[in-house]
């Protein structure tokens, strides 16, 4: 049984307001902002604005639609960030093994620098 969605994690309140952020893009389905800790010369978060735990969450129980409003917006902020040429990466962390901190999920971009090849 998947955790139950706790509508007060921070990036719930980040997505209704009430706590600020570095936004770079929104649109009907996602919200990209630069995480409060970088860990490459460029770090976004890209977060669906559905009430989802987790990729696992989200791939289960999303409409396609949303899906695929998520999916296609990832795309748009790295293409807007000018990273496609550059190349960039992707990382969804899912529960406890996989180090996820936000139950709400989020997509992480890394770019701005060459990468290496690290899993974690
Ligand atoms: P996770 O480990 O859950 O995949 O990643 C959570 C990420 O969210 C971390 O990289 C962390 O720095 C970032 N983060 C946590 N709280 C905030 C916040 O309040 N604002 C922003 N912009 N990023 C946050």
């Amino acid at each position: 049984p998947a955790a139950a969605y706790d509508p007060n994690n921070i990036f719930a309140k980040i997505l209704r307001g009430e706590i600020p952020c570095s936004k770079i893009y929104e649109d009907d389905w996602a919200l990209a902002f630069h995480d409060i800790a970088p860990q490459a010369k460029v770090h976004v978060l890209v977060i669906p604005r559905g009430a989802y735990v987790s990729w696992d969450d989200f791939s289960l129980r999303a409409p396609a639609e949303e899906i695929a409003g998520f999916v296609r917006a990832v795309g748009t902020v790295a293409r807007e960030l000018g990273l496609v040429a550059p190349g960039y990466r992707l990382l969804a962390n899912v529960g406890h093994h996989g180090g996820q901190e936000v139950p709400h999920l989020h997509v992480h971009l890394f770019g701005g620098q060459p990468l290496g090849r690290m899993i974690a």
